[in-house]
């Protein structure tokens, strides 16, 4: 249904692209499959937006897959059925990928605590697919160590048992701090990313970015780490050049995602996205965790004491706003486009505090909606393209 994404790359980084674009199609799961098929008694375990602890899923065996929504790939026939019409389009899509069997290869599904709609929808799960393991993972809104904290790690051990359950694996500490390295590398890896888009964004497009973080969603994390790897010495020698595009901000992007054709029409309106909040959970903790210590302990304190701002997670010292102020500055970002999915509360609510923080600076920025199956960019394209040519005439004033 979409457009092609990209134009035809040459040689290995066009190889790489056509892989990570494949993998994106992949709404049967074909590449899950062929993972369980490699070896006995596999099992995978979906995820939902925003931010599960994978190591968890890892130390138990099983191959964690992040659950995405449909994008503008798949139509929409029950699942509409299941929701009023004021929410968003995620739940939707996720509950027709699930009636059709394309969610069929996972063996449990983990739906971290975000909004309402997540948690309804883990209900609907646990009536639909009565075969299936379904844990709703109560993320802690109470940031003191001895009490929202040890109440994560009783959260996280008793998904740890669930999933040993299915593959028959218990989750020892050394397994965890092994499962933790795993990501730290895959952590670290993505940082590199994360860095060289905002410092170089003509070398790593946003597009190929987006990309990049979703097929970490598909296949084994120390896969993914070398797949970051290559991809960044091969963007490094790619010869790409700069653009006069402005450097921008995107917010509000962290569960449902935008439509690629949407992430390409930033750029050809002249936006660099040099920071956001795409694919959140993939770079939800800044920092590597502890690998020596209790494995569960780092988890903890990697969610409460190092993960980013987002209006998933509680604002405990009301800082969201300076947060995002300071990275905005840290980029060198001329504006900032609060991009939310329609009907998207924790999202929407948010915008104020955060807009009233970037007028004190006077930073400016412009706010616009989507939804995952938006098709029609004409005036997304006009939208963006005039805010980054006032950008371009303030800067100049
Ligand atoms: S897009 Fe927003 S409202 Fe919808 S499920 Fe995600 S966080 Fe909740």
């Amino acid at each position: 249904m979409s457009a092609p994404v990209q134009e035809k790359i040459p040689g290995r980084l066009g190889e790489m692209v056509a892989k990570m674009e494949a993998l994106y199609a992949d709404l049967d799961l074909a590449a899950v499959r062929d993972w369980k098929s490699r070896g006995q008694n596999r099992r995978a375990v979906g995820f939902l937006p925003v931010y599960v602890p994978r190591e968890v899923i890892h130390a138990a065996g099983a191959l964690p897959v992040g659950i995405m929504g449909g994008a503008d790939r798949i139509e929409i026939v029950r699942g509409d059925s299941y929701f009023q019409s004021y929410i968003c389009h995620l739940p939707r899509s996720v509950i027709e990928l699930a009636v059709v069997g394309k969610l069929d290869a996972l063996d449990g599904f983990v739906f971290p605590s975000i909004c309402d709609v997540i948690r309804n929808l883990s209900g609907m799960f646990k009536l639909l697919l009565k075969d299936k393991f379904v844990h709703y993972l109560d993320l802690p809104q109470n940031f003191d160590r001895r009490l929202g904290g040890r109440f994560y790690i009783q959260d996280m051990q008793h998904l740890a048992q669930g999933i040993g359950r299915l593959t028959g694996v218990e989750v020892t500490d050394s397994a965890l701090r092994a499962s933790i390295k795993a990501f730290n590398h895959n952590r670290a890896a993505v940082r590199r990313l994360v860095a060289a888009r905002s410092d170089r964004p003509w070398e790593v497009p946003t597009l190929e970015y987006f990309l990049l973080l979703r097929a970490g969603y598909l296949i084994p994390v120390e896969e993914h780490t070398a797949l970051l790897d290559e991809y960044l010495e091969l963007v490094g020698r790619s010869g790409r050049h700069m653009m006069d595009n402005v450097r921008v901000v995107v917010r509000g992007a962290f569960c449902e995602q935008p439509p690629l054709g949407l992430l390409r029409t930033l750029e050809r309106a002249g936006c660099y996205v040099v920071d956001d909040d795409f694919v959140l959970g993939a770079h939800f903790i800044e920092r590597d965790l502890d690998e020596r210590g209790d494995p569960w302990e780092a988890l903890a304190e990697g969610f409460m004491e190092y993960s980013v701002p987002s209006a998933s997670k509680y604002d405990e010292h009301r800082t969201k706003g300076s947060e995002l102020v300071r990275r905005v500055r840290d980029v060198r970002g001329e504006g900032v486009i609060f991009m939310a999915p329609s009907f998207c509360d924790p999202a929407l609510l948010d915008q104020p505090m955060l807009a009233a923080a970037l007028e004190k600076e006077h930073i400016a920025h412009t706010a616009l909606k989507y939804s995952e199956d938006t098709g029609q960019f004409q005036v997304i394209r006009e939208q963006a393209g005039t805010f980054a040519d006032g950008l371009k005439l303030w800067s100049n004033a």
